[in-house]
């Protein structure tokens, strides 16, 4: 497990990281998510014992990391960072590349893991290639693979699926999960997708100009937002009057109402369409099974309120 206790820094006066503790466990996946500039990259390489922190401490299961200030090369061999950028060597096929992090193993091992590995993340069509021959989200699944390579304790993602299609997304991320889970390695994930982090994370950190404003499951975070920044990070949110939100999906359009509103947009989204109604108390977005006609009154109800603390 890894954890952080009051952990803080700054970039002079223009940004500090508020003191963050955090935990991540093993064989698990922990969303990061929060609007550019909020700080997770700099937390990540604060765990990843890249960064000098200003105070607080870093714990692999019950020992403290060393950080930089003690180190002659920055870093720890069992905990992986993966970013945006591409670091392969260039002159070297997928498969030496992956196998570099292997090279103190014999052969025959490098051989079985990096296969092994391939496997796992559907990279076996790449495997004789260069990097120059892929695609940017071919290059991060590669850097994937790399860094599980020799079996980190702790895997660091800042925002690794960035570049990929929604299908092919959903099916790396899949096996992503299952090597964590598999392997037991603790694992977090920034990610701007609110839709990835509810798919993959058993749980979610929102971070808010460098403070952790709620830590919880998907669910208390989509049902139970903290504050209003939260909800509308984590999908749309209605404000029907002061201080009474609601989702989309709370309004259960029937004759009983008890209010009224007029279509002013109907889109199709496949499972269901997205519907803005105009009502006496503004616009709001609403979700429905049927194609509703744009123009005409509808009466509606609210399932269920949120309510901050
Ligand atoms: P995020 O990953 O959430 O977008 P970052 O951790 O990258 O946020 O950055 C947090 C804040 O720190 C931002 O306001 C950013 O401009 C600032 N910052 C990041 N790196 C540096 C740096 N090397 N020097 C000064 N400020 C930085
Ligand atoms: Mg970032």
């Amino acid at each position: 497990m890894l954890r952080s206790q009051k952990l803080t820094y700054s970039y002079g006066d223009t940004f500090s990281l508020k003191p963050v503790s955090l935990r991540l466990n093993h064989g698990e996946i922990t969303g990061i998510i929060g609007h550019s500039g909020s700080g997770k990259s700099t937390l990540l390489h604060l765990l990843a014992g890249l960064k000098e922190p200003a105070s607080g401490q870093i714990l692999l299961n019950g020992e403290p990391i060393l950080t930089p200030s003690k180190k002659l090369v920055p870093g720890h061999e069992k905990i992986k960072l993966v970013t945006q950028q591409n670091t392969l060597f260039p002159h070297i096929s997928i498969a030496e590349n992956i196998a570099y992090e292997l090279r103190y193993y014999e052969k025959g091992y490098q051989k079985t893991r990096v296969n092994a590995l391939a496997r796992a993340l559907n990279l076996r069509p790449l495997l004789g290639k260069l990097p120059r021959e892929l695609s940017g989200g071919e290059i991060q699944r590669v850097m994937i693979a790399r860094a599980l390579a020799d079996e980190p304790l702790v895997l660091l993602l800042d925002e690794p699926m960035a570049n990929l299609d929604r299908i092919h997304k959903k099916k790396i991320m899949l096996s992503l999960a299952e090597v964590v889970r598999q392997e037991q390695i603790a694992c977090a994930m920034v990610t701007h997708d609110i839709y990835d982090a509810f798919g993959m994370a058993g749980r979610l950190v929102i971070m808010d100009r460098g403070r952790i404003l709620q830590n919880a499951t998907s669910e208390d975070i989509y049902f139970r937002p903290r504050n209003r920044y939260v909800a509308e990070l984590t999908g749309e949110v209605n404000e029907w009057e002061a201080g009474h939100f609601f989702r989309p999906e709370a309004v259960v359009f029937s004759p009983e109402g008890p209010w009224e509103g007029t279509v002013r947009a109907v889109v199709f989204q496949g499972s269901h369409y997205d519907i803005v109604l105009d009502t006496a108390n503004g616009p709001v977005s609403a979700r429905s099974e049927e194609r509703l006609e744009n123009g005409k009154r509808y009466t509606f109800g609210i399932r269920s309120f949120i309510h901050f603390d």
